[in-house]
């Protein structure tokens, strides 16, 4: 996306649409992978630093096209290792991405939309409505600007960014086409290399798109349930009046139909008083008997237009407890990055 000059920013394109770029402007189709190489491993964005590039390319290149990435306006580490930072867009609208480094694995969190359409009541970014989708070049910018300001590696045998989960502001199924051209990249060996399993793509459950997901681009499934029943998903994750849990339910198992090893991940926030009793995790444990499922129980994180309030930690494990003797995988995820309110759309 341009807003102030004609210039093609090339992270818009996948490794398809820069060979078609390079056609265009009568250059050879291998001109793709180099600069693929460059923008993504290396981390450079300038063409004159392009060195395998002839001169006159690197002034035609910069005439036409541009490798722009979001301006960083806050940098916010926490005192666990994460770190938030906002990132400005071309048009001045601001988002969040969010790096949380493991033992083995760094996982950047990354947002779709600036705003969200679809109104979760207890998650903060419907309290700012929704502004629009981010391009392509918005999303995947958000992973090279992540491993660049972290440090590529001198070998380049390991990026920064291992791991990336579609978590961050937005519904990345409302821009489905964006969303699913930027994850081409990260997958792609000449680009951000990074495996299908490790790139995880969470929706609050706009079913036809996980239907059409499958066929286009097969990356982990992580779908936020938060409920075991309509009534209550109705209240909490309203696009349930449209897909409910029956429908959504099939979608899942469909999605991972025929796969070796592969599950759902349901992620269920956990709410004092709303959804938290031992009868809800019963309800949970049967409703999700026929799909694949893993489960991450995200204890609620609290901000200042909500009234709800975190489930207790007894509560919580209670909660676990019956969802594990009722053989499911379950897991309560730390929160990360509390400090810095970065935890709230990190869950992996
Ligand atoms: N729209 C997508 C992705 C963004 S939200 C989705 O709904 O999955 C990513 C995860 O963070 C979801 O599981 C979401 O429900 C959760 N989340 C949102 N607000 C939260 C909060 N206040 N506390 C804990 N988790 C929250």
């Amino acid at each position: 996306m341009n807003t102030d000059n004609d210039k093609i920013n090339l992270l818009d394109l996948d490794q398809q649409g820069l060979k078609d770029f390079f056609n265009d402007i009568e250059e050879k189709p291998f001109r793709a992978t180099q600069i693929m190489k460059w923008i993504y491993h290396e981390g450079v964005v300038d063409f004159h630093e392009m060195t395998n590039l002839s001169k006159a390319l690197r002034v035609k290149l910069d005439e036409i096209a541009e490798v722009r990435l979001p301006e960083m306006t806050m940098d916010q580490p926490s005192k666990d290792g994460t770190r938030k930072w906002v990132l400005k867009m071309f048009d001045g609208n601001q988002i969040e991405a969010v790096f949380i480094p493991e033992k083995g694995r760094g996982t950047l969190c990354v947002s779709s939309q600036v705003g969200c359409t679809l109104n979760c009541t207890f998650c903060s970014t419907a309290t700012q409505g929704f502004n629009r989708n981010l391009s392509t070049a918005e999303i995947i910018g958000q992973v090279v600007f992540a491993n660049r300001t972290l440090g590529i590696p001198k070998n380049k045998a390991l990026l920064p960014v291992t791991n990336v989960v579609m978590m961050g502001m937005g519904e990345p199924l409302m821009n489905f086409d964006n969303v699913i051209r930027a994850m081409a990249i990260m997958n792609d060996d000449i680009g951000c290399g990074i495996s299908r399993r490790r790139i995880t793509l969470s929706t609050s459950g706009v079913v036809p798109q996980i239907i059409k997901m499958r066929d286009v681009c097969d990356v982990s499934l992580a779908v936020s349930l938060h409920a075991p029943n309509d009534e209550l998903r109705n209240e909490l994750v309203p696009i349930n009046k449209k897909y409910p849990i029956k429908v959504l339910l099939d979608a899942c198992k469909h999605y991972v139909e025929g796969k070796a090893r592969r599950r759902v991940t349901f992620e269920y926030i956990m709410i004092d008083g709303v959804n938290d009793t031992r009868q809800h995790a019963k309800q949970l444990a049967r409703i999700l008997e026929a799909v694949p499922s893993k489960i991450n129980l995200i204890p609620f994180n609290p901000f200042p237009q909500s009234s709800y309030k975190r489930s207790s930690p007894e509560s919580i494990q209670i909660f676990q407890d019956t969802l594990i003797a009722a053989g499911y995988t379950t897991i309560v995820r730390k929160t990360r990055g509390d400090d810095i309110d970065a935890a709230c759309g990190v869950g992996w």
